[in-house]
């Protein structure tokens, strides 16, 4: 089993920080990808990095290299978990907390089944803030036509992770702390043993 995680965003992508310039989403995902592929490796996870660069890395390119791993090993054999930082977006501190999993609107069963296990994960560690929780247990793009394209591009089952509000201040300081940090990596650990382990 191939594990790829993607670190979502560049050091040259535009906005996507908290109000206060604490919280870059680029840096902090890119420092939840590498702990959590140091840990799995150590779980025995055969795990990489997708976008081990620290610019961003267009959307065709990371579906190349990724429907590439698909084709050396298989696609039900490779998962998928891009992490991301949501926000409310209007660049000052919100109201909105909490974590959310979204998957395309071509997913698969199995991409569905291990979004729902990371939200089973997020609920455990009480960390839905104020999300409501659908039915399903995952999100998509439902208020739009477009669609999550590292998803729904790429061959093997994929979830994307959004980690909280950047622009909530509580999930902000959350975010930066050693605690906190350590909480989303275990959370996407457990998420994806679950899933593995249901195959
Ligand atoms: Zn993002």
């Amino acid at each position: 089993m191939k594990i790829l995680i993607d670190n979502g965003h560049g050091s040259n992508t535009l906005g996507k920080s908290s109000p206060d310039n604490r919280l870059r989403e680029y840096a902090w995902a890119r420092e939840i990808a590498v702990r959590l592929v140091d840990k799995l490796k150590s779980l025995g996870y055969d795990a990489q990095r997708l976008t081990p660069e620290d610019y961003d890395v267009s959307i065709t390119k990371r579906v190349l290299r990724a429907n590439e791993i698909c084709r050396k090993h298989g696609t039900k054999n490779v998962l998928l978990v891009s992490i991301h930082n949501n926000a409310a977006g209007n660049g000052k501190w919100g109201n909105a907390k909490g974590f959310s999993v979204f998957v395309s609107k071509n997913a698969s069963a199995n991409s569905k089944k291990c979004a729902r296990l990371f939200t089973d994960e997020a609920i455990a560690r009480k960390l839905m803030g104020n999300r409501s929780i659908p039915a399903e247990k995952y999100w998509t793009w439902s208020w739009t036509t477009a669609d999550i394209g590292i998803l729904k591009q790429s061959n093997c089952p994929a979830v994307l992770t959004e980690n909280l509000f950047m622009d909530n201040k509580e999930d902000c300081d959350f975010l930066l702390s050693e605690a906190g940090k350590n909480i989303i990596v275990d959370l996407h650990v457990a998420a994806i043993e679950k899933y593995v382990k249901s195959l």
